[in-house]
Order: C-alpha cells, then sequence, then structure tokens
C-alpha cells in the first residue's frame, strides 16, 4: 500500500512532471508537423512567385500562349517526383498534368476561387481527396497584360509521408517522455524508500521509548544525511531518557533513606521517652528531645530543598529582592557552620574583610541558603583534620565568593554533570545530588554565576560571582520594563 508521503509525492510532484512531459510532447510534435506543413506552403510559395517571371518573361497574351508555356513549364519541371504539377484552363478545368493523370472533375478543390480573389494572385490551401489523401494544394492564376484569366498553375503535395513522420515524431517524443516519466517514477520510489521506511522504523521506536522502554531502542544509521542524524539523535534521547529514569530512581531512593534516617531516630527517641514516662531522667530527656529536635530540622531542611528544586523546575521560584551586604549573609553562613566544623573537626576559616563592600542586588535568604549549601559540601565532602577556606573579594564590579576545601575532590569527568539536578558523583555520602543544581539557579537569577574547579586528592573551589549593585542600570532597566508595559 502506498504510505501517506509516497502518496502526497505522486500527487504534488509525478503528475506535476507528468502534466510537464505531456506538455513538452505536445509542443515539439506541434512545432515539427507546422515546421514540415511550413517548409511545403513556402516552397510552393517560391514555385507561385517563380510562375509570375516565367509567364512574363515570354509573351503570354493569349490562352494558346499560356497552354503552350504552360506545357514547356510542366514539362521541364524538375521536381515531379515531390509535386504534382497541373495546369488549368480559365474556368478551373484540368488540362494538362505531370502525372498524366486527371483528378475527378467533381472534386471540387477552393483554392482556384481563392487564388482569384488573393491580390497576390495565388492561394495555397489544404483538402482531403476522396480518396482520404490529404495534399496540400497551391494554386497560382495567369492572366493576360489586360488581365483577362488565360489559366492557372496548380502545384498539388501528398501530406501523406508528412503526416506518417509527424506520427512517427509523436511516437518517439512521447516513448522519450514515458521514459523520463518512468525513470522519475523509480528513481523517486528508491529515494522515498530510503525516506519512509527509515521514518517508520523512527516512529516505531518512538513509541516505544514513550512506553517508556529506554533499553531496546538502538536504531542503525543507514544514511550520512539528515535522516542518519535524525536517528542518531533518537538514539541518544533515549540514552539520556535512561540516564534520566535512572538518576530520577536513584534520587527517590536516595531522598526516601535521607527521610528515613531522621524519622527512625524521632521514632526511636519518642518511644523511649513514652515508655519511661515519668520515670525519665532529666539529662536524658534534654538528650532524647535534642535529637528530635535536630533530625525535625533535618527533615525540614530536606523537603524545603525538595520544595526549591520543585518551585525552580516548575518556574514558580521568586527572589525577593533588595540592597544586601554578601559579606554579611556569608558572615552569618560561616558562623552556622562554624559550631558543626569544630564538632567534625575541620578547619572553616574566613577573614572577614575590614573594608565595606558594594552591595548586590539580592534575596538574603536565598544568598545565605546557597553559601550554606556549598559549605555544607564542602565540610560534607572533606575528612577529619582538612581545611575549608572561604575568601570574598570586590573584582571589577563583581563579588566574588571562593569556597575551597582540601576534601576529595571531584573525578574530572564528573566535573561537568554536577550541576544537573540528580547528579551525584560520590555515592558514599548522603545527599538529594540536587543542592548544587538549585544553588546554580539561584546565582543565576541574581545575574551570576557558579563554576568549580577540582582535582581528585586535592580538594575543590566553588567560585561565585554577583554582580555589584548599580543604581543607574537598574533605573535604566525599570524604565524599560515600564516603557515595555505602557507601549
Ligand atoms: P549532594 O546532595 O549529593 O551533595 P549536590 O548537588 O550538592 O548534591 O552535589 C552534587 C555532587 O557533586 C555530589 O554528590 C558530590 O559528588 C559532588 N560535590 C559537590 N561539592 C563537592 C565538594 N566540595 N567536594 C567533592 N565533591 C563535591
Amino acid at each position: 500500500m502506498t504510505s501517506g508521503i509516497t502518496k502526497r509525492w505522486i500527487l504534488n510532484i509525478l503528475s506535476v512532471i507528468f502534466i510537464i512531459v505531456i506538455f513538452i510532447v505536445f509542443c515539439l510534435s506541434y512545432t515539427i508537423s507546422t515546421y514540415y506543413t511550413r517548409s511545403v506552403e513556402q516552397s510552393i510559395s517560391i514555385r507561385c512567385n517563380e510562375l509570375e517571371k516565367i509567364f512574363t518573361d515570354v509573351t503570354t497574351d493569349t490562352t494558346t500562349d499560356f497552354l503552350s508555356t504552360a506545357q514547356k513549364y510542366i514539362e521541364d519541371f524538375p521536381h515531379k517526383e515531390l509535386m504534382e504539377l497541373q495546369s488549368l484552363n480559365s474556368v478551373g478545368r484540368t488540362i494538362l498534368t505531370s502525372t498524366g493523370f486527371f483528378p475527378d472533375e467533381k472534386e471540387k478543390m477552393p483554392d482556384l476561387e481563392q487564388a482569384l480573389a488573393a491580390k497576390e494572385g495565388y492561394a495555397i490551401t489544404e483538402s482531403e481527396l476522396s480518396t482520404g489523401e490529404n495534399i496540400m494544394a497551391g494554386t497560382k492564376v495567369i492572366r493576360s497584360q489586360e488581365g483577362t484569366v488565360l489559366g492557372a498553375i496548380r502545384y498539388v503535395v501528398s501530406m501523406e509521408d508528412i503526416h506518417t513522420s509527424n506520427i512517427l515524431y509523436t511516437l518517439i517524443f512521447s516513448l522519450m517522455g514515458g521514459t523520463v516519466l518512468i525513470a522519475v517514477y523509480i528513481s523517486g520510489r528508491f529515494l522515498l524508500r530510503s525516506i519512509v521506511g527509515p521514518i517508520k522504523e523512527m516512529s516505531q521506536t518512538a513509541r516505544i521509548i514513550a512506553e517508556g522502554d529506554f533499553e531496546t531502542p538502538d536504531l542503525t544509521k543507514k544514511y550520512d544525511d539528515e535522516i542518519g542524524d535524525l536517528s542518531d539523535s533518537i538514539n541518544y534521547m533515549a540514552h539520556e531518557l535512561k540516564q534520566t529514569e535512572q538518576l530520577k530512581n536513584d534520587f527517590i531512593s536516595r531522598v526516601s533513606h535521607e527521610l528515613r534516617t531522621p524519622l527512625t531516630a524521632i521514632k526511636g527517641w519518642s518511644e523511649t521517652m513514652l515508655l519511661t514516662g515519668d520515670d525519665i531522667d532529666r539529662q536524658t530527656f534534654q538528650k532524647g528531645m535534642n535529637v528530635i529536635l535536630k533530625e525535625s530540622g533535618r527533615l525540614t531542611s530536606i523537603v524545603e530543598e525538595l520544595l526549591d528544586f520543585s518551585r525552580i523546575q516548575s518556574g514558580r521560584m521568586k527572589l525577593i529582592t533588595e540592597k544586601t551586604d554578601l559579606v554579611a549573609e556569608l558572615d552569618e553562613a560561616v558562623y552556622m557552620m562554624k559550631e558543626r566544623s569544630i564538632k567534625e573537626q575541620k578547619h572553616l576559616m574566613f577573614d572577614t574583610p575590614i573594608e565595606p563592600f558594594p552591595p548586590v542586588l539580592g534575596d538574603k535568604n536565598r544568598l545565605r541558603q546557597v553559601f550554606l549549601n556549598i559549605l555544607d559540601n564542602a565540610l560534607k565532602y572533606t575528612s577529619e583534620g582538612g581545611n575549608v577556606i572561604v575568601q570574598i573579594l570586590n573584582q571589577d564590579n563583581l563579588i566574588v565568593v571562593h569556597i575551597s576545601d582540601t576534601g576529595c575532590g571531584i573525578a574530572p569527568e564528573d566535573l561537568p554533570k554536577v550541576k544537573d539536578k540528580f547528579y551525584k558523583a560520590n555515592q558514599n555520602v548522603g545527599g538529594s545530588g540536587i543542592g548544587l543544581a538549585v544553588a546554580d539557579e539561584i546565582v543565576q537569577m541574581h545575574g551570576g554565576t557558579l563554576e568549580i574547579t577540582s582535582g581528585i586528592g586535592v580538594g575543590t573551589t566553588v567560585t561565585i560571582k554577583i554582580p555589584v549593585y548599580n543604581e543607574a542600570e537598574i533605573v535604566e532597566m525599570e524604565e524599560i520594563n515600564k516603557g515595555e508595559i505602557n507601549g
């Protein structure tokens, strides 16, 4: 069965080519046929003009003069095999013919009357004899000097050969046209098969992928062209979807695990306290309550991170911006992490600059959240005794924050992907794998950048750059926005 594209190709292209070929065949046949007919007509016309001179050169004042000149002319005529010559009297009766055969007198040819009426003195007509033969006849009227009609000379050419060759040419042209059409059809079918086949295969594969099977699809690249590129893209898409699916599944199990750990601690301590009842001593009670508080805090931050991630994914994350002192926010974040670093026996160092820093336009809480996230990672991936060094600099209208650690580092092949959602380079340490993705998005929303450099066993440096608050630029931007809204 012809598929959609093939049907469209036949309708849109092949039918147009068919019409063009028919038109060309018709034009060629018509031109050839007209050319031959005109040649005969021209040749008769030359002969008729020639007669004028022949009959004026000799004295032809009487019918007898005309008859003798006509007889001589017919006898001496060199092209008798190409055309028949007839001599007619003044009333149109054939008196002499070059073939010796006389036409049927009932056969009325319109040429004599037309020649009598014509200014040139001759007329050329095409007609069909009673035998069915097609002829072209040219009749030239011969007049005396006073203008009396003495008779006429008629040239008769059979058009049968010309008609036969016209038919032959038409057949040849039609055959050539047909060959062109067949060639176009065959090459078109081959081309279509090379397009339709892979497209069908690809649509089948796309359906398999849509049904969630990312393993089966493996399209073979048959052609090194756009179709080949498309099958490569589909393979790549299946591969990426497979990885994302894997990452998503890992993420769900990781997050479930992350949620279960604090929940187990909360549940355990709650049960202990409930079972012990009033017999619980103050110290154990406080210890239990601290664990419950700490673990609920952990749960809250996991849920907050998930909510932020979902807000970013759906584009609902909004910043509440104001002039912000980045040094103060960084200082606050370092302060919040200080106790933990001491507990984990890691050196967290930050020399708060004395000189004032220009403000940035930012969301205080979000920026602090970014610093906390990076610091959390730095501490998480650095072992006991390691260092986490925080620096802030004012460089060319940018506030630059470096958070470096002497931790495990990130492998070069993982480095480009760590900012991707769900991606975890280190599976041994807990974490959802979305922290850096959220931090990167927040920094970008502030018009800044977050870059990571790292080396295995050397450590990691995260560099955050946020543009300095520029009143003139902000006023200009607000005016542009206002203009756009009013416009
Ligand atoms: P996670 O919750 O797993 O820490 P992140 O998005 O914050 O998720 O980080 C993604 C991955 O980047 C981590 O799993 C880890 O492998 C790597 N990573 C991030 N920060 C550091 C760091 N300071 N040192 C080593 N590896 C890091």
